[in-house]
């Protein structure tokens, strides 16, 4: 599985995701699940399979990925990104822990349990895509198109970890995200400054102004109504949230910044995970080649994303953007805003019974007190699963924060595979009895 280059960015991989689709098929009827097809999504298609003979008992969707990202910088990589290799008990190789190893996680522990109890002790269904690491494209429209198919209590994410084992964490959370692209244009025409300067508007200087006027100097967020709907932490959130405080720290050594950015009144921890924030990604425009050029520039551009925080909506935060760039364009120059995309958070509710499950399996396993850990990212799907199938998602993988998804010389524990499979065995057992 590892082997194939299912990179589902480039079209020239696109008969490899099939390939990989065909293959986790393959293992899935193997493995004994039932039903199992290949569903068209207009992009990479999607596998489905599933057994439902667990009569009176709950339905589980476990959803993953065979998609992968592109292996480059290829010159940084110790061996083949394509060609595993197993080394102090780890396999390296491109999508080693994102996810090919904790795709096979669930497929082998319903093998295991079917092979010794000859029955499972859930209903499963498996969902297994090929445009995650492309953003889940085609995943709403396929979701709406096959709610029936797909309907279920509980949906497992494999993509994922729960920490070490002498730290066990389960996710209960992620931020949302919100996307748009800002363009200025304020002439048909770049200028010559020496004649349109103190003339002429220049497109840069006003799109400069327009982003300044979004943030304070501590990263507080100006655009008005931004922070209306988010929610307060409670004094146990707070405690939730600083058992990981050491954790930017260590960010800040690796990455190099020489201090922390962000509001004051909340730790770094809390910023990073429970308060919202808007940067600018990338500003183009003007001339960039060698020396200098006297030149009034006619356009800018920047692109922009919002994390988001519960209880914000990506759409309500698409109108405040609009009319603040609006309320702040100080000229008649034109501002055209384009590729807005918005994810909303997501939090798995404190009380939910199927996490209580979890948290017990993983003291159990492991001996240590399980910490909730909420993520700084955004997973899309889980809203998506949420909104379409009215099932909350739990996290369920082998993934460790050191193993380089995306990056070179990615790898996984094989340790994983019997950790995470029996952690699965059990907590599907759990379940069935709760
Ligand atoms: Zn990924």
């Amino acid at each position: 599985m590892l082997r194939i280059p299912s990179i589902s960015a480039d079209p020239a991989y696109a008969k490899d995701v099939r390939a990989a689709a065909s293959w986790v098929g393959k293992r899935l009827e193997n493995a004994g699940i039932e039903h199992v097809q290949t569903l068209e999504t207009g992009g990479h298609p999607v596998v489905y399979g599933d057994w439902l003979h667990a009569e009176g008992q709950p339905t589980v969707l476990i959803y993953g990925h065979f998609d992968v990202q592109p292996a480059e910088p290829l010159e940084l990589w110790d061996s083949d990104p394509f060609d595993p290799v197993i080394k102090d008990g780890k396999v390296f190789a491109r999508a080693a822990t994102d996810m090919k190893g904790n795709l096979l996680l669930p497929i082998v522990a319903c093998e295991a349990l079917l092979n010794t109890d000859g029955t499972l002790p859930v209903n499963i269904k498996f969902l297994f895509e090929g445009e995650e690491e492309i953003g889940s494209r085609s995943f709403s429209g396929f979701l709406e198109k096959h709610k029936e198919l797909l309907a279920c209590d509980l949906v497992i994410s494999a993509d994922s970890g729960v920490g070490t084992e002498e730290n066990p964490t389960v996710g209960t959370g992620v931020r949302g995200v919100f996307s748009m692209q800002i363009n200025v244009k304020t002439a048909d025409m770049d200028m010559h400054s020496g004649f349109g300067g103190g003339i002429a508007p220049n497109a840069i200087h006003e799109l400069v102004r327009i982003l300044d006027s979004m943030r304070d100097e501590d990263g507080r967020i100006l655009v008005d109504g931004f922070y209306d709907q988010v929610h307060t932490l409670s004094d146990d959130e707070k405690a939730q949230v600083a058992q990981f405080d050491a954790f930017p720290e260590g960010i800040r050594e690796s990455v190099g910044f020489k201090e922390f950015f962000g509001e004051p009144e909340f730790t770094p921890m809390e910023r990073g995970v429970a308060r919202p924030t808007l940067e600018v990604n990338g500003i183009w425009g003007g001339y960039q080649g060698a020396g200098g050029k006297t030149v009034i520039p006619c356009e800018a551009h920047a692109k922009l994303t919002a994390r988001l925080v519960p209880d914000q909506d990506p759409k309500r935060i698409q109108e405040l953007m609009e009319a603040h760039i609006k309320a702040h364009t100080f000229r008649s120059v034109d501002v055209t805003i384009e590729d807005e995309h918005g994810t909303p958070p997501y939090r798995v509710p404190g009380d939910y019974p199927a996490l209580k499950v979890l948290e017990n399996v993983m003291e159990e396993m492991t001996g240590h007190p399980v910490k909730r850990q909420w993520a700084g990212g955004s997973v899309p799907v889980t809203s998506l699963f949420k909104d379409m199938l009215g099932a909350e998602t739990l996290s369920l993988g082998g993934s460790q924060d050191d193993e380089r998804p995306h990056a070179p010389n990615e790898f996984y524990r094989l340790s994983s595979f019997t950790h995470i499979q029996k952690a699965y065995c059990l907590f599907l057992q759990e379940l069935s009895k709760s």
